[in-house]
């Protein structure tokens, strides 16, 4: 059996821990530019990305909306992306590391997270996870899980009841994983939480410990 995991929202606490600094950097980098912002400009942008489906949209519809050219945008957005100091730590989701320990032995593990290669990179490394724990890590820099999906049920051979996809991204994690006829595994995380559900998601869970009664 293989089981395909997301990073943001479903490994790690994204929404939780790395957005919130992202997001004051942004504004703070945004005050240095002299773009003129109120005094609750971090909790309106906080606001803002609760009711986006990106970060980068919700940051860059705040930045216009203040005045800023395009040229302050586009810096302010690469600092999304951009490297974490030295001594932050990212946050798991609940017992994310001791699951991924668990199904070690017994399951193929892969990765596929959508981003900045090295910035996603970076994150599972300031996790504390160790990537061999995966036979196969795929960052598509667009999001776009299906091609990654497709190589990996070619490389393990598996019919597509043993593969299993979990994440918190209903359309982008989920969609191309049920279109290949995966088990799909909604968590409920970050941006995830709030989505309803759909009636063709075989499962859902608001922690990956949840997995251990679904995936034996
Ligand atoms: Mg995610």
């Amino acid at each position: 059996m293989l089981i395909i995991f997301d990073l943001d929202d479903t490994l790690i606490d994204t929404s939780g821990c790395v957005t919130p600094f992202k997001m004051k950097e942004c504004v703070k980098a945004l005050t240095h530019m002299g773009v003129q912002l109120p005094s609750v400009a971090y909790e309106e942008l906080m606001q803002l990305n609760a009711g986006s489906s990106k970060s980068k949209d919700a940051l860059s519809s705040f930045a216009r909306s203040y005045g800023a050219t395009h040229d302050q945008i586009d810096r302010v957005l690469d600092l999304l992306t951009s490297s974490l100091p030295d001594d932050f730590i990212v946050q798991m989701t609940p017992k994310a590391k001791e699951i991924l320990e668990f199904y070690r032995s017994s399951h193929h593990l892969a990765l596929v997270t959508g981003g900045h290669p090295p910035f996603q990179r970076e994150k599972l490394k300031k996790a504390g996870v160790d990537s061999s724990i995966f036979s196969m890590i795929s960052i598509p820099e667009d999001s776009v899980k299906k091609p990654s999906y497709e190589m990996l049920q070619e490389k393990f051979s598996l019919p597509p009841s043993e593969i299993w996809v979990c994440g918190d991204r209903i359309e982008m994690d989920l969609k191309p994983g049920f279109e290949l006829g995966f088990n799909t595994i909604h968590m409920r995380w970050g941006r995830g939480a709030s989505m309803p559900s759909q009636p063709w998601i075989k499962h859902s869970v608001s922690c990956l410990p949840e997995l251990k009664e679904i995936i034996r």
